[in-house]
């Protein structure tokens, strides 16, 4: 979801917010180059994928989503740093999430580079093979119902339902060639980056810290203008948010450090932009204790009370997919008020979720 906050309201801010996806290749200095690859039709508008040059091919710090106009703005950008796609050696995906890992699975099955993701995403993985074998759904729709959303549900489950499936998703979704651990070296030779797991966004989700050059290739975790979506993966995790607020107070015990995200332009400081995160949590934590407070109320419910996007717009203005990321973002809410003693959580015989004040 958007960052909540007041903005300036000429178009002429919009036109800089989103500079950043332009094509083109950002040096970086050092070696380290942005590129932009596209996503279109989707609001993000791009994901920024990190060259590492090296003497004998380059590593990539994510790969982008599996589409043609991607494939091609790659392979001209590296062209003009040097390389072709077959100087690729390594592909280090921050999460599973296909904006990020699938271009790297498509490349992988004609070229030679080695693909590694962190091993939390591995529930998510089996999330998908399960998904795709009918065994069961997507995580974040088979909730809604406990949220009181089913006819979103419904709804959602059919957009998704022409594309599960196919043989092209099969092979987009095929494991990693190698399953990184919390605190794993990556020795690059021309620098170390240290894999930090993250969770939160997904499960799984690492950031690559470079310590020696204080520079976080931080993929979905902290995001400079908008804040990641909590829990929006195959697998469901109700604590999704615990664990993100955990994963960026773990940002701070780090030295401050250059901010390279996959979504948005470069930063100079990782502290600055997680205590933004930080401080924006706890005020939608205040809104959703406050939408909750009059009595019982399902996530759907507490949804409709709280303002959206940082253009503060209702929940019923969203579009479907917006308001299934909605739903969810305040399920994580309500659970993180639950375990603060905030609320508590009421589950039906039907198995829906109702949060309110704990009594007396
Ligand atoms: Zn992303």
């Amino acid at each position: 979801m958007d960052h909540v906050t007041s903005r300036p309201s000429a178009s002429q801010a919009d036109q800089s917010r989103h500079a950043w996806a332009e094509s083109g290749v950002e040096n970086l200095g050092a070696g380290v180059y942005r590129i932009p690859l596209p996503l279109p039709g989707d609001s993000l508008r791009a994901v920024n994928v990190y060259a590492i040059a090296g003497d004998d091919g380059v590593d990539l710090i994510d790969a982008g989503m599996a589409l043609e106009q991607a494939r091609e703005r790659l392979t001209e950008s590296l062209g003009q740093l040097g390389y072709g796609l077959g100087d690729i050696r390594n592909f280090f995906i921050t999460h599973i999430h296909q904006d990020h890992y699938t271009l790297a699975v498509q490349l992988r099955t004609t070229l030679g580079g080695k693909i590694t993701l962190g091993e939390g995403e591995r529930i998510n993985m089996q999330a998908i093979r399960n998904v795709e074998a009918g065994r069961n759904e997507l995580g974040f729709i088979e909730m809604l119902a406990a949220m009181g959303a089913p006819e979103l549900a419904d709804q959602v489950r059919g957009f998704l339902a022409a594309g599960l499936g196919s043989r092209q998703r099969r092979l987009q979704w095929s494991d990693p060639d190698h399953w990184l651990g919390d605190g794993a070296q990556l020795d690059l030779r021309s620098r170390t980056l240290r894999a930090i797991h993250t969770p939160g966004h997904t499960r799984g989700h690492v950031v690559f810290h470079d310590e020696a050059a204080a520079v976080l290739f931080a993929g979905d975790h902290v995001l400079p203008h908008i804040t990641p979506s909590v829990g929006f993966q195959p697998a469901i995790n109700k604590l999704a948010l615990r664990d993100y607020l955990g994963s960026l107070r773990l940002m701070l015990t780090l030295p401050d450090s250059r901010l390279l995200p996959a979504h948005g332009p470069v930063c100079e400081s990782t502290h600055t932009r997680v205590n933004e995160l930080l401080a924006h949590h706890e005020t939608r934590l205040e809104q959703t204790l406050a939408a909750a407070s009059a009595g019982p109320v399902t996530a759907l419910q507490a949804a409709g009370a709280i303002p959206w996007t940082r253009r503060q717009r209702e929940f019923a203005g969203l579009d479907p997919m917006s308001q299934v990321l909605a739903i969810g973002e305040t399920a994580a809410h309500l659970e993180v008020l639950v375990i603060r003693g905030q609320l508590v959580r009421h589950t039906s015989p039907e198995g829906v979720d109702t949060y309110k004040l704990p009594v007396g």
